[in-house]
């Protein structure tokens, strides 16, 4: 069976096309699948009774299986999916003052490694495919009767270790005629893995793209986070000038403050000077506990202090309010807890 879900506007096209059926049925189907959330080919009625009979024979339009969702008393909605190979992951909705944002997930498991994350506490199994991560989207905005208008690719997993089925999902999602998500309301966060950032540079559809640095030397950035050996900071940074060359995009970093391992006014004007002239911004995220792990929190007076010494230096900034720490569903908290 072939999940929907999984194609593009123009592969969906050239699968019918393969099977005698005609290029526009592609966008009457995603018509049905995006705008009118239709769940079975029999609804489609503007379809031929020999295309329906087709498409539900070879053809499905799968939502994940919802093994659990938990609320958030500030509004938060945290899923445990399962897949059909009985592997299951986690997805986040955030009701923000801008709309709804979900947070999905790219793999099962991460294999980064950071050593802060929950999510890296378990190797990687496999990577989602495409239509498992279109289906985060639709399996939560049917569960939840709303429609999401921001997305951010930053649960579990490393998206540019899953390069390809990512920005098939970003194609989809963004697609006018399906959930039409504009490309500036998609986030897109990595750890760092450079080729994939001068890749993503020459993609004909691309999002926000964020880079988790959360230290400003190699040093320590190697200390807590073991991908900077392979890709160094100077390589990361160069990737970036190169990155907003081409697309004129500004990039954000992320820093997350961990007490009194990166969060001193030294390491400040370091990271000022690391990335002055980048037309970046940084978005600093108070961390979020780990009990496996022994990382403090950054009280609020050195977060504002760290925060105002980027501005000072020049550098623009804003610090991430945390939401959904009571359910587990906040930053690098997500991981699969009813498995264990
Ligand atoms: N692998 C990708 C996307 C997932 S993580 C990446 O590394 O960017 C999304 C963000 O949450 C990253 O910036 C990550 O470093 C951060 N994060 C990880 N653990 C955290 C924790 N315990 N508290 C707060 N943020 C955390």
């Amino acid at each position: 069976m072939i999940n929907l879900y999984g194609f593009t506007l123009g592969e969906l096209g050239e699968f019918l096309i393969a099977n005698d059926y005609k290029k526009f049925n592609a966008t009457q189907i995603f018509d049905w699948m995006y705008v009118k959330k239709a769940r079975t080919f029999e609804e489609m009625s503007n379809l031929s009774k020999d295309l329906r009979a087709f498409l539900s024979v070879a053809c499905a339009i799968d939502l994940l299986t919802v093994k659990q969702h938990q609320q958030s008393a500030d509004g938060t909605h945290k899923f445990l999916f399962g897949l059909h190979d009985g592997y299951a992951i986690e997805t986040v909705l955030m009701t923000q003052d801008y709309g709804m944002s979900l947070c999905v997930s790219s793999q099962v498991g991460c294999n980064m490694g950071c050593s802060f994350c929950a999510s890296g506490l378990k190797k990687k199994s496999r990577d989602l495919t495409s239509d498992e991560l279109v289906a985060q989207v639709m399996t939560v905005e049917k569960e939840c009767g709303i429609k999401v208008t921001h997305l951010v690719v930053m649960g579990t997993g490393e998206p540019f270790d899953n390069y390809d089925n990512v920005i098939r999902f970003v194609q989809i999602v963004n697609d006018a005629k399906g959930l039409a998500i504009g490309q500036r309301h998609i986030t897109v966060s990595t750890c760092g893995i450079v080729p994939k950032i001068l890749a993503y540079a020459d993609e004909p559809v691309r999002s926000n793209l964020a880079i988790s640095l959360h230290a400003p030397n190699d040093d320590l950035r190697t200390k807590i986070m073991k991908i900077n050996k392979k890709y160094p900071l100077d390589e990361i940074i160069e990737a970036c000038k190169i990155y907003f060359d081409k697309t004129s995009r500004r990039i954000t970093f992320e820093y997350l403050l961990l007490n009194g391992v990166n969060d001193s006014l030294a390491l400040a004007d370091q990271l000022s000077d690391l990335i002055r002239g980048l037309n970046a911004y940084v978005n600093l995220i108070p961390y979020n506990h780990v009990s496996e792990f022994s990382y403090q929190r950054t009280d609020m007076t050195r977060a504002m202090q760290f925060y105002d010494r980027l501005i000072k230096r020049g550098i623009a900034a804003t610090l991430r309010k945390e939401q959904g720490g009571d359910i587990d569903a906040a930053c690098g908290q997500l991981r699969l807890k009813t498995e264990e």
